[in-house]
C-alpha cells in the first residue's frame, strides 16, 4: 500500500449468494462491529437485486455498494442486461468488471470488457477491473504479457481524467476459490508490473494514483502480507467476505500501525557518562 498516492480498497465479491434477507443480517453484524473505517474504502459487490437493499442498510456508514457486472449498452433490446445508469441510480457506487468467472464462463473477451469499462465511467462508477492469468498461461510463463494485453484492452479509450476512477484488481484464476493464494512476492511483483503497463500509457503521476488489489483467496491471516506490498493496494475477496468477522478482520488488516508518540529516551548528557 502507498496511502500517500493512491487509497486503500478493500472490495468483497458475494458473487451468487446472499438473498435480501441475509444481507441484513450481514449488515447488522458488521455494524456490531465496525467502528467507521476511515483508513480504507470498504466495498460490497452484491447480487444486482440486493443493490438497493444493501444501500439501505449501509446507508450512514462508510461502507459503499457495487454490482459484479454490468452491460456495455445503455438501452435497447438486450434481455436479462442491466446498464450502467440503472446501477447508478440503484445506488451502487462501483462495479466488477471482467471477472475470470464472466471471461471463462460467459465468453467474455477483453474487447467486451473495455465496453464495459467504458459504459461504467460514462455513467460516473467506478469499475473494478478484474485481470488475470490462467494456470496454463501461468506454466507456460506469459503471465506479464497476459496482464499487459488485458489492461490495455480494459483502458483502450480511457482518458487520463476518468483513469482516477478505475480500480485494478489482479486476480490469479488459479487462485480464485482454490485457497491457494499467489505468494506475497508474486502478487507485489504483478501488481509492479500492472502499474508499468500504466505509467507507459498515462505517465507516472497518473498511474501512481491508481489503486491495484490483490484478489484470490485472501483471507484474514494473509491480508496483511500482501497488503505490505507498495503495489498491493488493497483487496478483491470472494469467499471470506461472506463472513462478518472475517470480512472485517481483513478491513483491520489495512489499518495502519498505530504511531507510537512515546517519547524517545533522553539523550544522556556526557558528565553522566563520566559519573
Ligand atoms: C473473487 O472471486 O474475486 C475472489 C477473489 O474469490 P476468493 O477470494 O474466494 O478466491
Amino acid at each position: 500500500m502507498n496511502r500517500r498516492y493512491r487509497k486503500t480498497v478493500i472490495a468483497g465479491n458475494w458473487k451468487l449468494h446472499k438473498t435480501i434477507a441475509e444481507t441484513k443480517a450481514f449488515s447488522e453484524a458488521l455494524k456490531a462491529k465496525m467502528e467507521r473505517p476511515r483508513w480504507c474504502e470498504t466495498v460490497l459487490c452484491v447480487p444486482y437485486v440486493n443493490i438497493p437493499s444493501a444501500v439501505r442498510a449501509f446507508r450512514d456508514t462508510r461502507v459503499a455498494i457495487g454490482a459484479q457486472d454490468v452491460s456495455c449498452e445503455k438501452e435497447g433490446p438486450y434481455t436479462g442486461e442491466v446498464s450502467a445508469e440503472m446501477l447508478k441510480e440503484a445506488g451502487a457506487k462501483y462495479v466488477i468488471v471482467g471477472h475470470s468467472e464472466r471471461r471463462r464462463r460467459y465468453g467474455e473477451t477483453d474487447l467486451l470488457v473495455g465496453r464495459k469499462v467504458q459504459a461504467a465511467l460514462d455513467a460516473g462508477l467506478s469499475p473494478i477491473i478484474c485481470v488475470g492469468e490462467t494456470l496454463d498461461e501461468r506454466e507456460k510463463e506469459i503471465t506479464a504479457e497476459r496482464i499487459t494485453v488485458q489492461v490495455k484492452a480494459a483502458l483502450a479509450d480511457v482518458s487520463v481524467t476518468a483513469l482516477r476512477r478505475v480500480i485494478i484488481a489482479y486476480e490469479p484464476v488459479w487462485a480464485i476459490g482454490t485457497g491457494h493464494t499467489a505468494s506475497v512476492e508474486y502478487a507485489g511483483e504483478i501488481g509492479t508490473h500492472i502499474r508499468t503497463v500504466l505509467r507507459r500509457k498515462y505517465g507516472a503521476r497518473a498511474a501512481r494514483s491508481v489503486s491495484i488489489l490483490y484478489g484470490g483467496s485472501m483471507n484474514e491471516e494473509n491480508a496483511a502480507a500482501l497488503l505490505a506490498c507498495p503495489d498491493v493496494d488493497g483487496g478483491l475477496i470472494g469467499v471470506a467476505s461472506l463472513d462478518a468477522d472475517r470480512f472485517w478482520a481483513i478491513v483491520e488488516a489495512a489499518r495502519p500501525a498505530p504511531v507510537d508518540d512515546t517519547p524517545p529516551p533522553k539523550p544522556r548528557l556526557s558528565h553522566e557518562e563520566n559519573e
